[in-house]
């Protein structure tokens, strides 16, 4: 049976049209001219069908064919994702490198998962059993880190007639499902999922959970909720990279999806580079085990990078399924809304705002909303969640423009960051005044339930003192310290000391780099009862504040970061301190 195909008549880079298309679908994979490259169908109109490439085109013309191949474009899931590097539509970069060296050549068809390796299924049913969709069968051992689950294929149901344990590759027959029909289902451990579709859940939760990313800003000011979805927009150097690895690095979700849509030419290369270096700080084993990287590097076909975030997002979704908390980076997003535009541009759609399309902000709203804490599809109760960190860089600092304007509508979390700040070296440099996170009152029990009693009124206090501190720092500026009260010199040097002692963190520093809650707790508490402690002695008559600042406890608070993690009497007694030579000064 000869390959139904269609004949090219307009190539413009990664865009092809062809015609003799009329059994072709929408979002079908098709096989561009008789090198083979992989393509999409995105538009049709009668027999003619807008194709997006996913490799180089120079070179292919009209007359040339176009292969239909009657899928769509779908990834590949099984163990092995795990620790994979991928490009924008699954193929594995070391795979390709070494077919066709450091240069990716065209129209290479690898597997996204390896058909050798083999895996030992542990099954968790008995045959007789009664299985339905996204019920677990059994697991592999994927990492040292994560067993792998293996669940029943969406849309499948019924008896489990056989099941074999043992080394199996991901080709081979693990169970066989006999539905009502009589007819007998082979399931493997291979699963394919088209990439612009959200795999199905058992129903949305309320995300409650913080994840924890050892950041004390995001953490204590504005954090992320397991299940959550945050942007970080930000100017060219701010620390968009360097927070999402941060946050990649430590942060408690227990699988992660990184998806780097080359920003400058180099920048996928450092990532690539770095990543399998890093070890993950609670269990030293390689943060690769937990991890599945995408990179667009520069030299990829723009068409890639608008494929890269749904292929990561679906994979986050497979772990969700399993019953994970995963996390999943993009960055930057900004360079995946260009290659929409890019596309919309070629297709000659009708421009929205910046030449961006119309469908833009429904675009951005869908991969967001693959974000969330779900129960999983299956009998039992197994819960999950998908948190999506996309970071934003919009041209100039402009807040304004289009991408950014998307994605703050649909994500609950904006960690704003500040070239002001990123100049002064203050990091991470987000600004305390405009970010904001929408899950404060959602993760409030966890922190007053996990971390302390007072967490939430600590963290609100300090808050209101940074606002203050900004309002302050105006009549500063123009008359000087002077004219301030004692007061008002209270909240500002509270607040300086939150900015310098606690806000302040080097991602570069093994140590600070990361702090757990409690201490996150312990030291914001010590800086406030500067605070609480000076508000019993400032309105005194003849109260001098510089006696305030030359206590010599006030040099203790500086090095408050070093009190080692479980030491808790130790913040106990510079609390108790603090308050006591304050209120010596009455
Ligand atoms: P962007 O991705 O926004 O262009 P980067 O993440 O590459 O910016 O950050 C630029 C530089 O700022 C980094 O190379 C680093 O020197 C510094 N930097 C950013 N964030 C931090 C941080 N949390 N701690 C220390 N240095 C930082």
């Amino acid at each position: 049976m000869s390959e139904e195909q269609g004949i090219i008549i307009k190539v413009s880079g990664p865009l092809v049209v062809a015609k003799g298309m009329k059994n072709a679908k929408m979002y079908e994979v098709v096989n561009v001219s008789d090198q083979r490259l992989v393509g999409e169908v995105i538009e049709l109109n009668g027999d003619e069908a807008s194709i997006q490439v996913y490799e180089e085109t120079s070179g292919v013309g009209p007359g040339e064919p176009v292969f239909l191949t009657g899928q769509t474009l779908s990834v590949e899931l099984g163990p092995g994702l795990l620790e994979s590097i991928y490009d924008g539509i699954q193929r594995p970069l070391a795979l390709i490198e070494k077919e066709s060296g450091s240069f990716i050549g065209r129209g290479i068809s690898v597997p996204g998962i390896s058909r050798e390796k083999q895996w030992d299924f542990k099954p968790v049913v008995t045959t007789g059993e009664n299985v339905g969709e996204g019920d677990v069968i059994g697991e592999v051992q994927e990492t040292t880190l994560i067993s792998h689950k293996i669940m029943v294929p969406v849309g499948m149901s019924g008896k489990l007639v056989e099941i074999n344990s043992g080394l199996k590759t991901v080709e081979d027959v693990v169970a066989v499902i006999e539905g009502e029909d009589g007819h007998k289902h082979k399931v493997t451990m291979l699963q394919k999922w088209p990439i612009r579709i959200s795999r199905k859940d058992g129903g949305k939760r309320v995300p409650i959970e913080p994840l924890i990313t050892g950041t004390r800003i995001l953490d204590t000011l504005f954090p992320l909720a397991k299940g959550g979805a945050g942007c970080i927009p930000g100017p060219f150097g701010a620390g968009k990279t360097v927070t999402q690895q941060t946050i990649a690095k430590y942060c408690d979700a227990q699988i992660i999806v990184y998806v780097g849509c080359g920003e400058r030419g180099n920048e996928m290369t450092d990532v690539l580079m770095e990543f399998p270096e890093l070890k993950d700080p609670n269990t030293g084993e390689p943060l690769m085990k937990r991890t599945v990287l995408i990179a667009n590097t520069s030299n990829m076909p723009v068409a890639a990078r608008e494929a890269s975030v749904y292929t990561g997002v679906t994979i986050a979704e497979y772990y969700r399924d399993m019953g994970y908390n995963v996390a999943l980076m993009a960055d930057s997003t900004s360079r995946w809304a260009e290659a929409m535009r890019e596309m919309s541009g070629r297709l000659e759609e009708m421009p929205g705002e910046e030449g961006y399309p119309a469908y833009l902000g429904s675009r951005t709203a869908g991969f967001y909303e693959r974000a969330g804490a779900v129960k999983c599809l299956g009998s039992g109760d197994r819960n999950g969640s998908l948190t999506i960190i996309g970071a934003v860089s919009p041209p100039g600092g402009d807040l304004s423009e289009p991408v950014t304007q998307n994605t703050l509508r649909v994500t609950k979390v904006f960690w704003g960051l500040d070239a002001t700040l990123a100049r002064r070296r203050h990091f991470p440099a987000i600004n305390w005044l405009t970010s904001y996170s929408l899950y404060d009152a959602n993760v409030s029990g966890y922190w007053t339930k996990e971390v302390a009693e007072d967490a939430i009124k600590v963290r609100g206090d300090a808050m209101k003192l940074l606002q203050e501190e900004s309002k302050l720092e105006e009549i500063v500026r123009l008359v000087g310290t002077d004219a301030l009260s004692p007061k008002e010199r209270l909240v500002l040097e509270t607040s300086k000391s939150i900015r310098e002692d606690f806000l302040f963190q080097n991602a570069f520093d093994n140590v600070d780099a990361y702090t757990s809650l409690k201490k996150q707790y312990w030291m914001l508490k010590c800086i406030m009862t500067i605070y609480y402690a000076g508000q019993d002695v400032v309105d005194k008559e003849d109260f001098d504040f510089n006696e305030l600042k030359e206590l010599p406890v006030m040099a203790k608070i500086i090095k408050v970061k070093d009190i080692e993690v479980g030491k808790w009497e130790e913040f106990e007694e510079l609390e108790k301190e603090i308050t006591k030579s304050i209120h010596s000064l009455k």
